[in-house]
């Protein structure tokens, strides 16, 4: 079968530009070839099987040249595969997406392109510049500013003047002071608004606004660095006015998200979503225990529990595959009281029809424990080894008939390409959402220093946990996601 190719934007940096399209063709690749400048987000959603290949430049190393480029998208579509070249921005602006093209069209493989958010566009916006407005100016100009090394700039000034429009030039940091130059000799009032975006649209998005005249020393000043786009025109003077992303609350806010794997894309997604640079970071991860005869037993004698207690959601989803297993199924708990240790919980029963009885005002052990010290038991524990002990020792203080069941292990594990060493240098964030999270970190990172770590926790217990391990600590008032929010953006 004959293969194809698919040339996909991946947008100027934030993972949530990826189009809709690019997403699909990206879940549903063989093969994904792909530049430096995509964003780890991005790359998360390619296929566990598929192959990866890098063909931009890793410090020290150089880039796959362009003609080697073209071969392997060629190689790979003649195996028949489902190849998608992945490129910054939008693949045909500056991206030579069309040379890519050319060798594939001789060969007459299909290909389709899916266009992307240009940084030419994408960056202005985020810093506050609209690139074209109908007080200042009707057209807006896209511009390389690189040179070949000794060669000069070949790009004809005057008519860019004449055009009255706003300038936006890509690759032209190193050119920048040239192009300045060029613009005041074509005659450009000195005084027009100029600026230089770095990084735009990523959290570490900075930027400098001046005048044409000043433009270059001040971004020499700021040590900006490449990727930036500069931006050339009097709707250089609304940025300040315009200023919504360096005014999100977590701006240039690095914070760690320890989640589970499977569990981490909302409150990843809520903390970018207020600006903030997120590393997640999933050093935990359930095991559901293949072998429990413990589990089976109880399940065969569920009428002699008055309680069945989960402690996280992974517990209600391992319990009900037992049971289907068994040959039964919810009917079984109907002389069952439920108590969940959350919403979460909560509603991962609600998946299988049913409602929990208990859930404590706060959603830790302590407290659920507290909410059952006078209930009849007996009482199933059906919750992961290694549990806290609050539960076990409040029934065994009150004489309450209890089994405490081990259905899953959280096995602690430090994730492969997620660096955390680095950000530990300077002040960072970490999110604990349970006590094993805690744990996860810690054991994960062994020698580290942890004494720029701010550790924000959902509860008190958590915090306990973090503290043992001297990690300083901030509480959510509530343990919900929402109050744990509230308590980062505090911190
Ligand atoms: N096809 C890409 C551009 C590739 S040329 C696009 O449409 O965005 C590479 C240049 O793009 C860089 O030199 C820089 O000028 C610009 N660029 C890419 N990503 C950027 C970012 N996140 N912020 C600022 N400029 C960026």
């Amino acid at each position: 079968m004959m293969g194809n190719v698919i040339l996909v934007g991946a947008g100027p940096g934030d993972p949530g530009l990826l189009t809709e399209k690019g997403r699909q063709a990206l879940e549903q690749a063989q093969v994904v070839v792909y530049d430096r400048l995509v964003s780890p987000e991005i790359l998360a959603l390619i296929p566990p099987p598929a192959e990866r290949i890098n063909v931009g430049k890793e410090a020290g190393h150089h880039p796959v040249p362009q003609e080697r480029i073209n071969e392997i998208l060629l190689e790979k579509a003649r195996e028949g595969k489902r190849v998608v070249r992945l490129k910054g921005g939008d693949p045909f602006l500056f991206g030579r997406g069309g040379e890519e093209l050319e060798l594939l069209c001789q060969n007459k493989i299909p290909f389709q392109v899916v266009p992307g958010v240009t940084s030419a566009l994408a960056a202005p916006a985020y810093a506050g510049i609209p690139v074209t407005h109908r007080d200042f100016c009707s057209s807006v100009h896209i511009v390389t500013g690189h040179a070949k090394a000794g060669a000069p700039l070949r790009i004809d000034f005057e008519a860019l003047c004449r055009t009255g429009g706003t300038l936006v030039f890509l690759m032209g940091l190193g050119t920048l002071p040239r192009i300045c130059h060029g613009l005041l000799e074509a005659g450009m009032d000195p005084e027009t608004p100029a600026a230089v975006v770095e990084q735009g649209t990523l959290p570490r998005q900075r930027k400098v606004i001046s005048t044409l005249t000043e433009l270059p020393s001040e971004a020499t000043a700021a040590r900006i660095q490449s990727p930036a786009v500069i931006v050339v025109g009097k709707v250089c003077s609304l940025s300040d006015k315009f200023d919504w992303f360096d005014a999100l609350p977590l701006k240039g806010k690095d914070i760690i998200v320890t989640r589970p794997a499977d569990r981490s894309g909302t409150l990843c997604q809520s903390l970018r979503a207020l600006g903030a640079s997120v590393t997640a970071y999933p050093c935990i991860r359930t095991v559901p225990r293949e072998d429990c005869p413990q589990l089976e037993e109880a399940i065969a004698g569920l009428d002699r529990f008055r309680w069945l207690v989960f402690t996280s959601p992974a517990g209600p989803e391992i319990f009900f595959r037992r049971l289907r297993k068994s040959g039964r199924d919810a009917r079984a708990l109907a002389g069952l009281k439920l108590a969940a240790i959350g919403p979460k919980t909560a509603a991962q029963l609600e998946r299988f029809g049913l409602q929990a009885d208990l859930v404590p005002e706060v959603f830790d052990s302590a407290h659920l424990a507290r909410a059952m010290d006078k209930v009849d038991g007996p009482v199933l524990l059906c919750r992961a080894s290694r549990g806290s002990d609050a539960l076990p020792e409040i029934f065994t203080k009150n004489g309450i008939p209890f089994q405490d069941i081990p259905c899953y292990d959280t096995v602690y594990e430090a994730p492969e390409d997620a660096p955390v060493g680095e950000l530990l240098k300077r002040k960072v964030l970490v999110t604990f959402t349970s006590a094993s999270t805690v744990r996860g970190f810690v054991e994960s990172l062994p020698g580290a220093d942890l004494s720029n770590v701010l550790g924000c926790c959902i509860g008190p217990q958590t915090a306990e946990e973090a503290k043992k391990f001297g990690i300083a600590v901030t509480v959510a008032r509530e343990a919900t996601m929402e109050s744990l929010l509230e308590c980062i953006k505090g911190a």
